[in-house]
């Protein structure tokens, strides 16, 4: 890290691995601002950019957005955070090309990224937290198994008829082992990319949510307050 700017990272994981909680505690620890690229384009959609306009023509016909113009709303967004404050990004670089045109951005501009944290866990352990989600029918309250029987429970507890409970189509494990198997493919050329950089650290993330917290700080850099002492 140079003096006087923030961090510059890539922050990388399954859905199920605790990126959105990671991301939230190191934004409120570092200061960094957090990019999503999700939030990116929900912004640009609804406020009929020119970047938003040209990704809706393509998302009316069911075709994906091309990487040009993702890569266009987040090196825009990221021109527009000040050098000191650094950045998280989320959802993005998420193929070689994306993350080729973000480096020589980047590069234009006298930066790099600094580190990439990728928070590993593994596929049954996913399949276990993501599939283990269910729902009241009637007034949608989320329900998981019960620790003992194994099971949800029958009846929504808030609904006087006491509501159906069931498994979204997308949470039922065959769904679940598909998003994860897309994911994978999508995710191991951009890690492979960063790797051969030097740039990857690989989190374990089966542990409580302050211990993977700690070890993100660690592989930043950043002496954790009360544990390490600085040198
Ligand atoms: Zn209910």
């Amino acid at each position: 890290m140079t003096g006087g700017s923030g961090v510059r990272l890539v922050l990388v994981g399954p859905p199920g691995a605790g990126k959105g909680t990671q991301a939230q505690l190191l934004k409120e620890r570092l200061g960094v601002e957090h990019v999503s690229s999700g939030d990116l384009f929900r912004h640009h959609l609804s406020n009929g950019t020119e970047l938003g306009e040209l990704a809706r023509a393509y998302m009316d016909r069911g075709e994906l957005v091309p990487d040009e113009i993702t890569i266009g709303m987040v090196i825009d967004h990221v021109d527009q955070i000040a050098d000191a404050a650094g950045f998280m990004l989320d959802g993005f670089p998420r193929n070689t090309t994306q993350a080729e045109a973000l480096e020589s951005a980047l590069q234009q501009r006298g930066q790099r990224i600094d580190r990439v944290v990728h928070i590993q866990v593994a596929d049954d352990e996913l399949i276990r937290r993501l599939s283990n989600r269910y729902v009241c029918r009637s007034c949608q309250r989320p329900y998981s198994r019960d620790s003992v029987t194994g099971a949800p429970p029958a009846r929504c507890v808030d609904c006087p008829d006491g509501g159906d409970i069931y498994q979204r189509d997308d949470d039922t494990e065959e769904a679940v082992a598909n998003r994860l198997s897309v994911y994978q493919q999508e995710t191991a050329p951009v890690l492979e990319f960063y790797r051969q950089r030097g740039l990857l650290a690989d989190v374990p993330g089966e542990r409580p949510i302050d211990a993977v917290h700690d070890s993100v700080l660690r592989v930043l850099g950043v002496a954790d307050a009360g544990a390490v002492s600085r040198s």
